[in-house]
């Protein structure tokens, strides 16, 4: 990789400011994406500088700082508490503590990573992104948007809600790509599901969700239901890792034993 300047931004204003200069300027997270996958940058900005790795914990939200290493999201006790620590348990599956320690949860939120196991957990959740300048949507929108932003992402905001959590990564061993990704969530009794490296990235399973919530304590059968809904109505492809039908037949048992999972807590 080839970086003609580094520049350690000084304050939002200053980093967005730094970006805007030319087109092959880029945002550093923990870098660890941007190693791998870029060949020449003009200028790198970093903004370790900026406070950005915070984790607030509120009675209604966890606001996490975009600076925030995936280790430290991991491990912090209000994180390990929410909704069963699903969370916590995704972000433990990815590569081993020393790069958790360096890649951030801004760096996967910009990514968009069609494979991330945080991302296909945190889709189940009430998530807004914040951005600078000032702008404000919720991760599914960002995920469905298309394009890269010049936007900022400053921290990411989860509203806590009462219910618990399940995630399955399907992969050929520890430290791969995931060949899928289940995330489950119960609350208010309202399940949403979210499927994602199927290659394409998370979506949440709309019919399957429709399906189940206007159900009334649903049972084994209407979960069987359900997780074949999620199946047929979510896209899957073949790659060289896993056909499409293998995904699908993965999609379908784990949506299934999620809910089976999550059925029966609401605390
Ligand atoms: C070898 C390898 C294996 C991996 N395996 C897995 C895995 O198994 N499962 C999994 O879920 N993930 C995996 N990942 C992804 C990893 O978990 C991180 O999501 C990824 O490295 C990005 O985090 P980062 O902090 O390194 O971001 P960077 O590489 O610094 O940035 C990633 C992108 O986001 C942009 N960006 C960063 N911060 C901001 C910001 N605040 N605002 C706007 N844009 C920003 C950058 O410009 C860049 O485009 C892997 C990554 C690597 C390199």
């Amino acid at each position: 990789m080839e970086i003609k300047h580094f520049h350690r931004a000084t304050s939002l204003e200053d980093a967005h400011k730094t970006l805007l200069q030319d087109p092959s300027n880029i945002v550093l997270g923990g870098g660890l994406w941007v190693k791998k996958t870029t060949t020449n940058a003009n200028t790198l900005i970093d903004l370790s500088g900026l406070k950005l790795d915070q984790i607030k914990d509120t009675h209604d939200v966890l606001e996490i700082g975009a600076m925030v290493s995936l280790r430290d999201f991991e491990t912090h006790p209000a994180v390990k508490s929410l909704n069963g620590g699903f969370l916590s348990s995704a972000t433990s599956q990815i590569m081993g503590v020393a790069f958790r320690r360096l890649a951030t949860v801004g760096g996967t939120v910009a990514g968009r990573f069609a494979f991330s196991d945080l991302l296909t957990s945190l889709l189940t959740l009430p998530v807004t992104l914040v951005f600078f300048p000032k702008k404000e949507m919720s991760l599914e929108q960002y995920l469905s948007a298309k394009g890269k932003t010049t936007d900022i992402l400053t921290s990411i905001i989860i509203k806590k809600e009462p219910g618990i959590g399940y995630f399955k990564k399907v992969s050929n061993t520890v430290l791969d790509f995931a060949i899928l990704n289940v995330a489950v969530t119960h609350f208010k009794e309202k399940y949403v599901i979210a499927v994602g490296a199927r290659p394409a990235g998370a979506v949440l399973a709309l019919k399957a969700m429709e399906y189940l919530n206007g159900q009334k304590n649903p049972t084994l059968a209407e979960f069987e239901k359900a997780a074949e809904l999620a199946s047929e109505a979510i896209g899957f492809l073949t790659t060289s890792t896993a056909s499409e039908s293998y995904r699908k037949t993965l999609a379908r048992t784990y949506v299934r034993r999620g809910l089976e999972e999550v059925a029966h807590h609401e605390g």
